[in-house]
C-alpha cells in the first residue's frame, strides 16, 4: 500500500493529470507531473514538476526515482523510454499502454477478448487502401494507428474515388468500416490491485467532428440494454492486462449489439461526470487503486447527470454557467482559446 504523504508520478501535464492530482491532494499525495510542455495544466497544481522530452530515458529514471508511484495520463509514450520506470512501481501496466497505442492492437486484443471492433484493415500503402476499400467497403474511415485523438488523424472515405484521390498521410494506417449506430456509449470501471472491478454508470455520448462533446446520464435504452455484455467485454480486457486503475473502453450500440470503438487505459472524458455525479469519481478511485487503497463506492448520486465540453470559445459562457444552480463548472487554466480545444468542462446535476 502507498500510504498518504507519498508521492504521485503522473506522465503527462494536461487536464486529466489536473484533475488526478486536485483528487490525489486531497487524500493526502503530492504529485509530481511530466511533461515536455513547459505550459502544464497539470504542473500548475502538483507539488513537482520535470519538464523533459518523452524520450530522455534519463529524466524519466530520475523522475521514477523521485515518485512512489508513477501513472499516466497521456497514452503516446514510447515502450523504449518507459522501460526506465520499473514495472512494479507503473500503473496500469506498461502492457496497457501498448496495446491502446495502436488502433489495430487493439481492436485485435478486444477482439481475442470476445469482443466485436468495427471491420478493419491496416494500411500502409495506397494499394493496400484500394484493397482495403474493396474488401469492407464504403463509407469508412482512414485512421492513423497512432496518436491520434479528438478526430484528428481521420478521413472519412465515401467511396473508391474518395480513396483514389486522397493523399496518403504517411503510413501507419488503419482502414476501418463506418458503423451506423443508434448511440454512442463508454464503459468506465476500476480494478483494484486485488482484482476487484467496479463500474461506473454508462453515459450516453454525443461527439461532434471526433470531439467528445456531452455525456449524460440516464442513458437511452438503446445504451442500457447492451451495457451488460460491453461491461462483460470491458471486464475481460482488463483481466487480462492484470490491469490497475481506471480503464474506459468506448462502444457503439447498434441494432446487433455493442461494437467496441477503442479503449483508454487511463481516466477518461467521458468520465468527469463522476466528481459531482458519482460517489467516488474516477480520479479518486484511479488513486486508490495505484495506491492499493480499498475502492470507493462507484454509484450515482443523483437522478440526472450532464456533462458539457467546453470547447474553444465556449469557455467564454463561464460566468453564465457560474449563475446556473446544480452547475459545477471546471476550467484548466488553458490561455488561449483554440478552435477544438478542450477548455473545461461542466456538469449539471438534476435532482
Ligand atoms: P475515435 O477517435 O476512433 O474514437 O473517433 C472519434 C469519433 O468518430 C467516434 O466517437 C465516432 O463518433 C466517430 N467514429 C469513429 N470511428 C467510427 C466508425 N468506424 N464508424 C462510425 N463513427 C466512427
Amino acid at each position: 500500500m502507498i500510504l498518504p504523504g507519498a508521492t504521485i508520478g503522473i506522465l503527462g501535464g494536461g487536464q486529466l493529470g489536473r484533475m488526478l492530482a486536485i483528487a490525489a491532494a486531497q487524500l493526502g499525495y503530492r504529485c509530481h507531473a511530466y511533461d515536455p510542455n513547459p505550459d502544464s495544466g497539470a504542473a500548475e497544481v502538483c507539488a513537482e514538476f520535470t519538464c523533459a522530452p518523452w524520450i530522455d530515458r534519463n529524466a524519466l529514471g530520475l523522475f521514477a526515482a523521485a515518485c512512489d508511484v508513477v501513472t499516466f495520463e497521456f497514452e503516446n509514450v514510447l515502450a523504449g523510454p518507459l522501460a526506465a520506470i520499473p514495472p512494479g512501481k507503473l500503473w496500469p501496466p506498461s502492457k496497457a499502454l501498448e496495446v491502446a497505442q495502436d488502433r489495430c492492437n487493439e481492436k485485435a486484443f478486444a477482439e481475442s477478448s470476445g469482443g466485436r471492433p468495427a471491420p478493419y484493415v491496416a494500411v500502409d500503402s495506397a494499394e493496400d487502401l484500394a484493397r482495403a476499400v474493396e474488401r469492407i467497403g464504403t463509407p469508412g474511415i482512414l485512421k492513423t494507428r497512432r496518436e491520434g485523438y479528438d478526430g484528428k488523424g481521420q478521413w472519412r472515405i465515401d467511396s473508391p474515388r474518395d480513396a483514389e484521390g486522397l493523399r496518403l498521410p504517411g503510413t501507419n494506417l488503419v482502414y476501418e468500416g463506418f458503423i451506423d449506430f443508434a448511440a454512442e456509449f463508454s464503459v468506465i470501471l476500476v480494478r483494484g490491485a486485488d482484482g476487484e472491478v467496479r463500474f461506473w454508470d454508462s453515459p450516453h455520448n454525443v461527439h461532434r467532428s471526433g470531439i467528445l462533446t456531452t455525456s449524460t446520464l440516464p442513458a437511452p435504452s438503446a445504451v442500457v440494454e447492451q451495457v451488460p455484455a460491453a461491461r462483460a467485454l470491458a471486464a475481460k480486457i482488463a483481466e487480462a492486462l492484470d490491469y490497475v486503475g481506471v480503464m474506459t473502453c468506448e462502444f457503439f450500440a447498434t441494432g446487433t449489439g455493442p461494437v467496441f470503438n477503442e479503449m483508454a487505459p487511463r481516466v477518461h472524458n467521458s468520465g468527469h461526470w463522476t466528481i459531482e455525479g458519482a460517489e467516488t469519481s474516477q480520479f479518486e478511485n484511479h488513486v486508490r487503486a495505484i495506491c492499493g487503497l480499498p475502492l470507493g463506492d462507484t454509484r450515482t448520486v443523483a437522478p440526472r447527470v450532464a456533462m458539457e465540453n467546453l470547447i474553444g470559445r465556449d469557455v467564454e459562457r463561464a460566468a453564465q454557467i457560474l449563475a446556473e444552480p446544480g452547475a459545477h463548472l471546471h476550467l484548466y487554466g488553458k490561455a488561449e482559446a483554440r478552435d477544438g480545444r478542450k477548455m473545461g468542462h461542466v456538469t449539471r446535476i438534476g435532482r
